[in-house]
């Protein structure tokens, strides 16, 4: 009998970054290099727990990813889905994981669970972690507790919800963390242990538009409102601040806000990495009462990045008045 015709579908593509990385002249630094097929060639085990459907969607560093790729990713997992696959895994660059993340989290209308992944070291370097979060990627993917859970990201053997996660280190392995929350759980030997069930999910339709912009602005000391000012004219459809804080801003900012906000959507998230965003504590010029007064939305549990995320998707459903529903406490 073949015992491979009993395995789960488990679609994996890559999308690049360090992952995907090999050193190439001496002081020329790791680029993109290696598809889908090369990166699984260190993983043996993973033929054994299913079968593989293997894509190469491309070969960018993370940076480089934009909104349009995502969807056509996203297009592609969706119809792996549809086609019969358990779950779906992505490996991509670690850079913007956060963000990506939560962007297919948004949009993921299954229970079988979208993984991402990525490594700290490129396939050249000693100790990479590439294989190791792979194996990991797939143990997630394929065990029962992670279903109805949404996008998951899986480094260092801990899974990550797509809306808390972040990237907190620029080298470390540990990289990646969920301030306030801690991760959803952990691989342990193998296994996949969740702390929690999963909750309830809402997920926002494709977009019909998405030539606008959303601005992101951080707060800073001493900071001039040009580029505040400019917000409207350059033709941006919302704005995203990083706040001091707990989701504050100067008082001249807060200025040209009381003309801003009524215009179009602005959320003023924390910049300090961890936390919520107040809504009732502080009273002075630039703080959230005088912000939400002004029509200011306070982002909450969301970082600056992913409110940023979610108001683009917002807009491009024309779903921007159900903002304030969409944003944690
Ligand atoms: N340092 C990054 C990574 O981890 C590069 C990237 O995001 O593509 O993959």
């Amino acid at each position: 009998m073949n015992e491979q015709a009993n395995l789960p579908r488990l679609s994996i593509a890559s999308l690049g970054g360090t992952v995907s990385m090999q050193a190439g002249a001496p002081g020329g630094g790791v680029r993109p290099k290696m598809g889908c097929d090369e990166q699984l060639a260190n993983v043996p085990q993973l033929r054994e727990m299913a079968q593989l459907e293997v894509a190469t969607l491309g070969l960018l560093a993370s940076a480089s990813l934009g909104f349009a790729a995502l969807l056509d990713v996203l297009a592609w997992a969706r119809g792996e889905v549809e086609r019969g696959a358990r779950a779906v895994i992505l490996t991509q660059g670690t850079d913007s994981l956060e963000e990506t993340a939560y962007f297919l989290d948004l949009l993921w209308p299954f229970d079988a669970p979208l993984v991402m992944t990525g490594a700290m070291r490129a396939a050249s370097q000693p100790g990479n972690d590439g294989p190791a979060n792979l194996l990991a990627a797939a143990q997630v993917a394929l065990a029962q507790g992670s279903r109805g859970r949404g996008v998951l990201v899986v480094m260092n053997d801990q899974v990550h919800a797509a809306a808390r996660v972040r990237k907190t280190a620029s080298l470390a392995m540990a990289a990646f963390e969920s301030p306030g929350s801690g991760p959803l759980g952990e691989v342990v030997e193998g296994i996949v242990v969740y702390r929690q069930a999963a909750g309830r999910r809402q997920v926002l339709p494709l977009p019909q538009r998405t030539e606008h912009c959303v601005a992101l602005l951080e707060a800073c000391l001493d900071a001039d409102t040009a580029l505040l000012q400019a917000v409207a004219r350059l033709g941006y459809a919302g704005l995203v601040i990083a706040g001091f804080g707990a989701g504050h801003v100067s008082s001249s900012w807060s200025e040209v806000l009381d003309e801003l906000a009524p215009t179009l959507p602005v959320i003023v998230a924390t910049r300090t990495g961890s936390g919520p965003t107040a809504r009732t504590t502080y009273g002075f010029a630039g703080g959230e009462i005088d912000l939400q007064a002004k029509g200011v939305h306070m982002g909450g549990q969301l970082c600056p990045r992913k409110c940023r995320i979610l108001l683009w998707l917002l807009i491009g459903s024309g779903r921007q008045q159900q903002l304030h529903s969409w944003l944690p406490r």
